[in-house]
């Protein structure tokens, strides 16, 4: 029997990489459902290969377009909200998840209150809904599989261990291009630098988070939900060669570690075998060609995001959401060249003390704080660059 799944956000780096290892195993792996927000030609493109029978753009404006391209084909083409929870909750049984931001909430939560299975790369649906979507797992009966790859080092760490017998967690953090910048130098940082990452090929937005180190701010809150352990108990190490994806420390002082290339075919691919194992064409490590392994304590002057990402958490409430929503509103106006690097962090600190959102109750709370949050990053972002 093949696996039916569904792949949100197939037009990207994850979708790619994911649809990269489904269709290097055809007998293991059915592609139901792809979707993408504006990209119809890649959109097309991918589901007349994979024979998807259904395709979402989530720009409605674009639909007719999609359903030319898909014209004879027998894929049912569908846009806009309504249609990316429908490919969510169809009939995929691994749904995975990979669209950038906040964008990805409500499938995300349409998936895992239909009991799916989902692979997880969308972190800005957990930072924003964590609570929330960990209970309706609970409650529907849904599995959150990791794909974020210290996330899905630390799921693979945890294989087979006592939960309770484990004293702290450690995110390893590459520390992005800027790890060894001055700080001066960091206000002169263009968009074409800081989305060139050392180690890892990512779309736009999670590239400019490892650059700021917002990425390891948002995976320290994801690991807080995933996990169930407090922000004191999670660590964040810096660590150049991005071969030890993350670490978990047990009571009895053991260390267990994930290592591996910077291939995102690798936690995919666990994801997508989980219980079981695939096979990647990822490179295998050469340990001793590599001959170190590099760690150091991450830079929090330089680095004020992740200061700021860990003091969200520990405050709780609405302020993981206020921290992810300014910060999707500053990255987008850094890579249009509206604001300088450093006023990135500067401006989610902002937000953060200007917010006074109470904690949210329900998925439309978390929606409504995201929107008004947006607003005012923005209006702050025309104040400072109209
Ligand atoms: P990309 O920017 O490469 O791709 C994003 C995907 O989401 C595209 O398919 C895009 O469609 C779609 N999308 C964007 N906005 C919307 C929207 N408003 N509604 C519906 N679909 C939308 O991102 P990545 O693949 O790099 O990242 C995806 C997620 O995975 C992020 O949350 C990221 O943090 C996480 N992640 C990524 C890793 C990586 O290696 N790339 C590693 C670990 C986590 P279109 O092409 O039409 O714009």
């Amino acid at each position: 029997m093949r696996r039916k799944i569904a792949i949100l956000g197939a037009t990207g780096s994850v979708g790619s990489s994911t649809l990269d290892l489904v269709e290097r195993s055809p007998d293991r792996f059915e592609v139901v459902a792809v979707t993408a927000a504006a990209n119809v030609e890649s959109l097309a493109g991918i589901a007349r290969r994979t024979g998807a029978r259904l395709a979402v753009i989530a720009d409605e404006t674009k639909r007719e377009i999609l359903a030319e391209l898909l014209a004879g084909t027998g894929c049912r083409v569908e846009a806009g909200p309504g249609a990316l929870i429908e490919a969510a909750a169809g009939d995929a049984e691994l749904v995975i998840a990979a669209i950038v931001g906040c964008a990805g909430l409500m499938p995300v939560m349409a998936a895992v209150e239909a009991g799916k299975t989902v692979a997880l790369a969308n972190k800005e649906a957990l930072v924003t809904a964590g609570e929330l979507m960990i209970g309706a797992a609970a409650t529907h009966g849904a599995t959150i599989l990791p794909i974020d790859s210290e996330h899905n080092a630390i799921f693979q760490c945890l294989a087979g261990n006592n939960k309770d017998t484990v004293s702290k967690i450690v995110l390893t953090a590459s520390g992005g291009p800027f790890r060894t910048a001055s700080a001066g130098s960091l206000e002169a940082v263009t968009p074409a630098q800081a989305v060139a990452h050392p180690n890892w090929s990512m779309g736009a937005k999670i590239s400019v988070d490892s650059a700021t180190c917002m990425n390891k701010g948002l995976e320290l809150i994801e690991a807080h939900y995933l996990f169930g352990l407090p922000s004191q108990r999670i660590e964040i190490l810096i660590h150049p060669q991005s071969t030890v994806h993350s670490l978990v420390e047990f009571i009895d002082g053991s260390v267990l570690a994930q290592l591996g290339a910077a291939d995102m075919r690798i936690p995919i691919a666990y994801a997508l075998a989980w219980p079981d194992r695939l096979e990647t064409p990822a490179e295998r490590l050469d340990l001793a060609g590599l001959g170190r392994l590099d760690f150091e304590a991450p830079d929090l002057e330089r680095f004020p995001a992740l200061r700021i990402a860990r003091e969200a958490l520990e405050a709780g409430g609405a302020a993981p959401i206020v921290l992810n929503a300014a910060n999707e509103i500053a990255v987008d106006s850094f890579l249009k060249g509206r604001i300088r690097f450093p006023e990135i962090a500067r401006t989610v600190e902002q937000a953060l003390a200007e917010s006074a959102a109470e904690a949210p109750r329900s998925i439309a709370d978390v929606l409504e704080i995201d929107r008004v949050t947006r607003e005012r990053a923005e209006a702050s972002m025309s104040e400072v660059c109209p």
